[in-house]
């Protein structure tokens, strides 16, 4: 895509610190990192979210995301990870070509994250089961 930032990365045209390629995806640094070592991992080829990714490109990206997680927390000599994936504005996602964020962690590195869960009721569980499950037969 002609104006999206990580087609421009993919394809060499701007410069990013790349730390592993090969032809179909690409994992590169943060230029505004969370935490020392944040990696992004995005298909060379234009998607704007994870469920547009066709199942070869999305394999490829998930095969090598714990690869790359495993060398960039020994680089930094971190502890632990966070995988972020946003998909779509409400979830945060601020450029529209996927990626995977590999976020190092450490003890009482302050980064902490907002998770305000609430116990479910159990029948509204298995609605929602029974309404994905359908759904997902619905489209193959
Ligand atoms: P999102 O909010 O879309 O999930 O995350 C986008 C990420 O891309 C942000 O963490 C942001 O810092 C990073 N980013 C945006 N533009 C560039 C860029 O030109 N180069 C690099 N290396 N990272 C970028
Ligand atoms: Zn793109």
């Amino acid at each position: 895509m002609a104006d999206c930032i990580f087609c421009k990365i993919a394809s060499g045209e701007i410069p990013a610190a790349t730390v592993w390629e090969d032809d179909r995806t690409v994992a590169f640094l943060d230029i505004n990192p969370l935490a020392e070592g944040h990696l992004l991992v995005a298909p060379k080829a234009h998607a704007e979210r994870l469920t547009d990714l066709d199942p070869d490109a999305a394999a490829a990206l998930f095969r090598r995301a714990p690869v790359l997680a495993a060398a960039v927390v020994a680089a930094v000599g971190a502890e632990g990870f966070n995988i972020l994936q946003n998909n779509g504005s409400c979830a945060g996602q601020a450029v529209e070509h996927v990626h995977v964020h590999i976020i190092p962690r450490r003890p009482g590195d302050g980064l902490g994250y907002r998770w305000p869960a609430q116990p479910a009721d159990p029948e509204a569980l298995n609605r929602l089961r029974e309404a994905v499950q359908r759904t997902m037969k619905a489209g193959g």
